[in-house]
């Protein structure tokens, strides 16, 4: 069994760099359910897919913090070296009331470097909203060795997007699109409730649900009033459309690229990311660079719209993400964002996440153990 835990910088820093091997916690119900042999994933509570994983080698219990410091070294619980060890300074994160009811527990672990493996964007689109159907992903996870998977359909599923999806409809192709029968089909009380029921599930690992935004800015507005009442575990904003014309589809080519300049595309889509990430809905940026796949030269370096973007993220506290599908979908070589966007990203300590885009059961996790490789620098 896995538990997932948080912890600040400092102590999370410590177990990473191996000096600290017990976490103290109080013996709480759900502390209860840690057995020798399980796993535990520690979570940096400003970066939640920074994690280390964890193996319990021992549990110790105990009525207080005074008789539970007397098993372990200062060191061992996180205190530095030399660090007076007060059995008090336990008492600032636990009242004495719940001491008394609970009893405390000290969690031996041992680091594993095995990364915590995430794929964070996959659709159920062509499929049913059911239980069934979800655990298919999650079947595939398992088989697969992923520790979580998130679930997030496109907003052109729900039908009380219709209306943010207008602009397309002046292009024929673009309204043929949206009349196809997976458009519009739910609605998101339909989703909740299959939300719903799957939180209520024993499942093997971690399962989130949240949407695939897409943004432009006429829609902001509308996407904020429509999204103001909904509480998915993550919102992730994608940008699909420049000034009303889809970049990524087979008639692309004749409605946007033969007819606009490559460069003026980019800086669109650059200024519409922008608007995205500083418009404050959004946790997540989805496929940052996905452009590429028109495969055409901007004619300009991108260097400085990278920064900016990376800036922005970091400004917003916002993931961006490696998109393995990418590569497996549609055949590009870059395993996600490009080298140079990465470096960027990296230099300003950009959040990152791993995604496959998987759009059917056995893409889940699709490249995902090389993009976390790949997004880490090869670390670890
Ligand atoms: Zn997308
Ligand atoms: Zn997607």
């Amino acid at each position: 069994m896995a538990h997932d835990m948080n912890l600040y910088e400092e102590p999370f820093q410590m177990i990473r760099n191996g000096t600290k091997t017990v976490e103290l916690r109080l013996n709480d119900e759900k502390r209860r359910k840690i057995h020798i042999g399980d796993q535990i994933f520690f979570h940096n509570s400003s970066d939640e897919y920074d994690v280390i994983r964890c193996k319990v080698i021992n549990l110790v219990r105990e009525d207080d913090f005074y008789r539970l410091y007397e098993h372990f070294s200062p060191v061992e619980m996180g205190y530095e070296e030399g660090e007076k060890a007060d059995p008090a300074d336990m008492y600032e994160y636990y009242p004495k009331e719940k001491i008394d009811e609970y009893g405390v527990l000290g969690i031996v672990i041992e680091k594993s470097d095995d990364p915590y493996l995430v794929d964070s964007h996959m659709h159920l689109e062509y499929g049913p909203l059911s239980t069934d159907y979800v655990m298919a992903f999650v079947s595939e996870a398992v088989k697969k060795g992923l520790d979580e998977i998130d679930i997030l359909d496109h907003t052109h599923r729900f039908r009380e997007f219709e209306a943010c999806y207008e602009d397309l409809r002046r292009y024929e192709q673009q309204d043929v699109w949206l009349h196809q029968k997976t458009k519009f089909c739910n609605t998101l009380d339909d989703y909740r409730k299959l939300i719903a029921e799957v939180k209520q599930m024993d499942l093997p690992i971690r399962v989130k649900f949240g949407l695939e935004v897409c943004y432009t800015e006429n829609t902001e507005d509308l996407l904020k009033d429509i999204l103001k009442d909904t509480d998915f575990d993550f919102l992730t904003g994608a940008i699909h459309s420049v000034d009303g014309i889809l970049y990524d589809m087979s008639f692309s080519d004749g409605l946007l690229w033969d007819q606009k300049d490559t460069g003026e595309i980019y800086r669109r889509y650059y200024e519409i990311a922008l608007s995205l990430i500083r418009s404050g809905l959004f946790d997540r940026f989805a496929h940052p660079d996905q452009l590429k796949l028109a495969g055409r030269d901007p004619g300009y370096d991108l260097s400085d719209t990278y920064h900016r973007i990376a800036e922005a993220l970091k400004q917003m506290d916002m993931y961006g993400e490696n998109n393995s599908g990418i590569a497996y979908r549609y055949g590009h070589q870059d395993i996600g964002i490009s080298d140079e966007m990465l470096k960027i990203f990296k230099e300003h300590k950009v959040k990152m996440i791993t995604a496959s885009d998987a759009h059917k059961p056995e893409d889940v996790g699709t490249l995902i153990r090389e993009a976390t490789f790949r997004a880490r620098g090869g670390q670890e």
